[in-house]
């Protein structure tokens, strides 16, 4: 989270201001959802976030609970019917390139046929299968890609065009840990959804952005307040909201918006990424496995030459102020989460102490 924005919500706290200063005499966990208070925070908050990520107006944007994992089912429940022959099960095609997506495919499995596109599991994660030699089957419903996974440090520098791929099949992106890292490709997406609690605000709030087309097709089981057309025709209040979460996340989009939107974001991301990669790259010491053309802007997993040097370097670190660097249990070694609120100096930091560790340790 941006400092500025925690000060400000806790300057809030007690008694919320509206625009023109004006307090209301209430906190915002203390208001009604459907009051003229909330209402004007939510509508801010998707109109902001709207214009910061270029949503087009044929898109809705749905704010949801439930996190990525939620989503995992509440998509194929949404779309696997849609180019589904009467009484069967929809296809869904999927493009595995780490934890993340492997999750998604396990999930759709109950509710749709679903099928394995593409995989870099025998490089252990650390590639993305060129889209040419992807095998969309001609019936999918959608693909579904994890555009940054977040745990193997592998990231889509742009997005496949499933058209030119002679696909017409949907694309479903799991943005959890790349959504207002960088612009976004709509033209290419039929679907994107995220966990808030990276780049956009705390946890417990789920953005969903969907095309219009695709709503209007979900499985006679799928939780009402799961139907996305459903949510989409309440305007997100179908059932009461994640309201502090929403407030929050509006204050992160107007702080987003005053260091100068997701264009200069991107820049300042890709100014974060390399001064890393390039401590780690010119480094005998530490190595990042994951090919160059895929490399995380947003989470740089590193090892040290040996795992038994990782305490040391854990509690060194701890001791500097460089806090959550452990690595996943399931990969090991260290991550580095880039987020948009981590300044750069905040990676001058890390890569001045890890100079200083092998200096110590060569
Ligand atoms: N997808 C991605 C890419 C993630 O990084 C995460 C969480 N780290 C999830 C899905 C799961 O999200 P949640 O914990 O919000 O269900």
């Amino acid at each position: 989270m941006p400092e500025e924005v925690l000060v400000q919500a806790a300057s809030e706290m007690l008694d919320w201001p509206d625009a023109n200063g004006k307090r209301c005499g209430m906190g915002v966990m203390e208001m009604s959802h459907r009051g003229k208070e909330f209402t004007s925070i939510c509508a801010h908050a998707e109109s902001t976030l709207r214009s910061l990520l270029a949503v087009p107006a044929h898109f809705k944007i749905l704010f949801m609970q439930g996190g990525g994992l939620a989503e995992n089912a509440i998509v194929p429940m949404n779309l696997n019917a849609l180019r589904a022959q009467p009484g069967q099960r929809g296809q869904t095609d999927f493009v595995v390139t780490g934890s993340w997506s492997q999750k998604s495919l396990q999930e759709a499995g109950k509710y749709s046929d679903t099928h394995l596109a593409a995989s870099s599991q025998a490089s252990g994660f650390t590639d993305i299968p060129d889209p040419a030699s992807w095998e969309i089957r001609q019936g999918a419903s959608y693909v579904h890609i994890c555009s940054n996974e977040t745990i193997h440090g592998v990231e889509f520098q742009a997005l496949p065009d499933l058209k030119a791929l002679g696909s017409d099949a949907a694309l479903v992106v799991d943005f959890s840990s790349q959504v207002a890292s960088r612009p976004v490709e709509w033209s290419r997406i039929g679907l994107a959804f995220g966990g808030a609690q990276k780049n956009l605000g705390p946890a417990g709030l789920t953005l969903v952005v969907v095309r219009e087309d695709l709503l209007g097709h979900a499985m006679a089981i799928c939780p009402s307040a799961f139907n996305y057309q459903t949510v989409a025709a309440n305007g997100s209040m179908y059932n009461t909201p994640p309201t502090y979460a929403i407030y929050m996340a509006g204050l992160v989009f107007d702080w987003l918006q005053r260091q100068g939107g997701i264009a200069a974001m991107e820049v300042q991301n890709i100014s974060k990424a390399r001064a890393l990669y390039q401590a780690i790259d010119s480094s005998g010491l530490y190595s990042n496995p994951v090919a160059a053309h895929c490399r995380s802007r947003m989470n740089v997993p590193f090892f040290l030459r040996t795992e038994a040097l990782n305490d040391a370097f854990l509690s060194g670190a701890a001791a500097a102020g460089l806090l959550q660097l452990k690595g996943h249990k399931s990969v090991g070694g260290m991550r580095t989460s880039l987020y948009n609120a981590m300044p750069l100096t905040g990676v001058q930091a890390l890569v001045a102490y890890m100079q200083e560790f092998e200096r110590r340790h060569a």
